[in-house]
């Protein structure tokens, strides 16, 4: 099962709960389930290590000079093309 099919079929449970992860409003089961979705998932498991990496990119240049807008945009477009 991939998210490609998931989603050509109209079924976009995939990135709600990557959402909901993201956002920190998944539950603990959902989270398990998350983690267990994304080792079969390609796309999933991509776009949440994108995620990731904005966010702890976006905490240590925060405490500097803020982070390149440049390079957030980069990592924007990467999510887009696995999307
Ligand atoms: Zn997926």
């Amino acid at each position: 099962m991939s998210c490609s099919s998931e989603n050509l079929s109209g079924k976009p449970r995939c990135r709600e709960m990557l959402q909901k992860i993201l956002d920190g409003d998944a539950s603990p089961e959902e989270q398990r389930e998350f983690q267990e979705h994304m080792q079969q998932c390609l796309p999933c498991y991509n776009a949440y290590e994108l995620e990731m990496a904005i966010r702890v990119l976006l905490q240590t240049r925060c405490n500097g000079h803020g982070a390149p807008p440049e390079l957030i945009e980069k990592i924007k477009q990467q999510i887009q093309t696995i999307r």
